[in-house]
């Protein structure tokens, strides 16, 4: 009897029935996996997994929040997330994603690890530039990030000679 994780379903259990499957994804869940840029979150998950010829269908859902850091202050802040993919899978010699979609699975194992299916869809749907909503930020960090360095930069050495010639002029 091979051994199944908690998100593993093993196809042979999918044959000629549907699926349901449901999951809590926690901070357990992200701890997990490697490589996971986010780190925290509350979601539900479900999964319902059908048989159709050759190939299997996947139509997962997941619904909840995450939580990342803020782009500007670093503090975590909660992201809603609701998202739908279709997965299709189908029994071959080796692993390999044919596309974001349609994947082989080694038809020696069986097995569909969904939890990395389940990540990606989370990740993907969060919008690229991630900041708090104007004036919730860490105001510290705010405070610092507004602070000398940054204008520095901004002011122009020549505005500071021109200033120099106007001033030499008087
Ligand atoms: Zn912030």
């Amino acid at each position: 009897m091979k051994q199944l994780g908690k998100y593993d379903i093993d196809l042979q259990q999918v044959e000629g029935s549907l699926v349901s499957l449901e999951f809590d994804l926690d901070d357990c869940f992200f701890g997990g996996l490697q490589d996971a840029e986010i780190e925290h979150g509350k979601l539900k998950a479900w999964v319902q997994m059908s048989n159709l010829g050759e190939r299997y269908e996947a139509a997962m859902t997941v619904k909840g929040s995450v939580q990342v850091p803020c782009d500007r202050c670093l503090e975590l802040m909660t992201i809603p997330v609701e998202a739908e993919q279709k997965l299709v899978f189908k029994l071959g010699e080796a692993y390999e994603e044919l596309s974001d979609e349609l994947i082989v699975i080694d038809e020696e194992s069986r097995t569909v690890h969904l939890d990395w299916y389940l990540y990606e869809m989370i990740a993907l749907s969060l919008p690229m530039r991630r900041v708090h909503d104007e004036g919730e930020c860490n105001p510290e960090m705010e405070q610092y990030l507004s602070g000398s360095p940054i204008e520095e930069e901004t002011t122009d050495p020549r505005w500071e000679m021109l200033k120099q010639i106007k001033d030499n002029n008087n």
